[in-house]
């Protein structure tokens, strides 16, 4: 396994997301970008993407998401992931499950230089895959995406949100991932943005039940877990390592900057929002995480590389001593800091402490 250097965060985000647009066929119960089906006429143009793709090489990223909205919506989606290539990138996608995701366009993505190509799957079961989606046949052509990348054997990537819809739903869903070849799972848990606002999320009880359960499974799969906005899953590990009297079982991550099967592997440190993360709206405006909406800037006007090293938002959300309530007192704070777009969007202050880890910091 090779392991990356470590990234200077103050000055080079490890990954950028780009929403390279808003239109979306599917209607996700939780969508953070509360998508619909039409372009708006003010995304980034395809020009505009290439001049962003190579500021994003100029500051030393190695991972670029291209994002949506469904990315497949874009014509010059394979244009642009030739750029990236062409300019060093490590280059991902999400394409949504519609009628545009076909065996020759996952073939396009693959034959224009794509690493890793993710797809959602939030149930084990079609019925509730899709009355979470909101609409009918999405599991299915889940399924059959995932068959096509094998086929040309592009490295396939489960994305998966946690909420109270599913939480009962976690033991057949790693079963389910664990059969469908894959190099990555995200599990993300909800944070209560955009459409996400009407799904209920996970209590801080229930986040240790669902951490207990993927801790389990990482030790045995053959793929990388990768917990998003549930950054307090670095505190669990901690704690099982130390509880087991096994040094070896740290919280760092099993995996390098390479996954298995040579795929986009996890970063070397902690990742949070404006972090080591940044996120780039469909419009060009800068957001620490696109569940932080909270602009720094737009890059149709400021230097990207300036906005995210300089603006006092970012800079605050780099500072570990800068967090307050239980975060602001935990020995963790550095290494997990608790999610700020949860902190923002539940408390309305992005340094709060993360109202749904029950931790009670040691002695403070
Ligand atoms: S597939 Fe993604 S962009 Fe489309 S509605 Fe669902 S969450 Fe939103
Ligand atoms: S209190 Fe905050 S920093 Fe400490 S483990 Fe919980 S979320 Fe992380």
């Amino acid at each position: 396994m090779k392991r990356p250097a470590a990234v200077n965060f103050d000055e080079t985000p490890f990954i950028v997301i780009w929403e390279t647009t808003q239109a979306c066929d599917l209607a996700c119960v939780h969508c953070r970008a509360k998508a619909q089906p039409n372009a708006s006429p003010d995304q980034l143009t395809t020009a505009e993407g290439f001049a962003l793709i190579d500021r994003i090489a100029a500051m030393g990223t190695p991972i670029l998401v291209l994002s949506g909205g469904d990315p497949l919506s874009r014509p010059d989606l394979p244009e642009l992931i030739r750029h990236g290539k062409a300019r060093g990138l490590r280059m991902a996608t999400i394409p949504a499950a519609t009628p545009r995701l076909t065996a020759e366009a996952v073939h396009t993505l693959k034959a224009a230089g794509l690493d890793q190509m993710a797809l959602s799957l939030d149930a084990s079961t079609a019925e509730a895959h899709d009355r979470f989606r909101g609409v009918p046949g999405a599991f299915e052509k889940t399924m059959a995406a995932a068959a096509w990348a094998h086929k040309v054997e592009l490295p396939l990537q489960i994305n998966t949100v946690m909420t109270a819809q599913n939480i009962d739903d976690i033991d057949r869903l790693v079963a389910l991932v664990g059969q469908l070849g894959i190099v990555f799972w995200e599990v993300f848990f909800l944070v209560p943005v955009g459409r996400g606002v009407c799904v209920t999320g996970l209590t801080a009880q229930q986040y240790e039940g669902v951490f207990a359960k993927l801790y389990a499974a990482e030790r045995s799969v053959p793929f990388i877990i990768k917990v998003t906005e549930g950054l307090h899953y670095r505190r669990f590990r901690v704690q099982q390592a130390m509880a087991q009297h096994d040094a070896s079982k740290s919280a760092e991550p099993r995996w390098g900057e390479h996954g298995p099967g040579g795929s986009i592997g996890v970063a070397p440190q902690t990742v949070n929002a404006g972090k080591g993360h940044l996120f780039i709206s469909h419009t060009g405006e800068v957001f620490p995480s696109g569940f932080l909406p909270l602009s720094a800037g737009t890059i149709r006007e400021t230097d990207l590389a300036r906005l995210y090293r300089t603006a006092p938002l970012f800079r605050a959300l780099r500072n570990p001593n800068a967090l307050k309530g239980r975060c602001g007192r935990c020995e963790f704070r550095s290494l997990c800091g608790g999610s700020r777009s949860r902190a923002y969007a539940m408390a309305g202050d992005y340094l709060a402490e993360d109202p749904c880890c029950g931790y009670q910091p040691v002695g403070r």
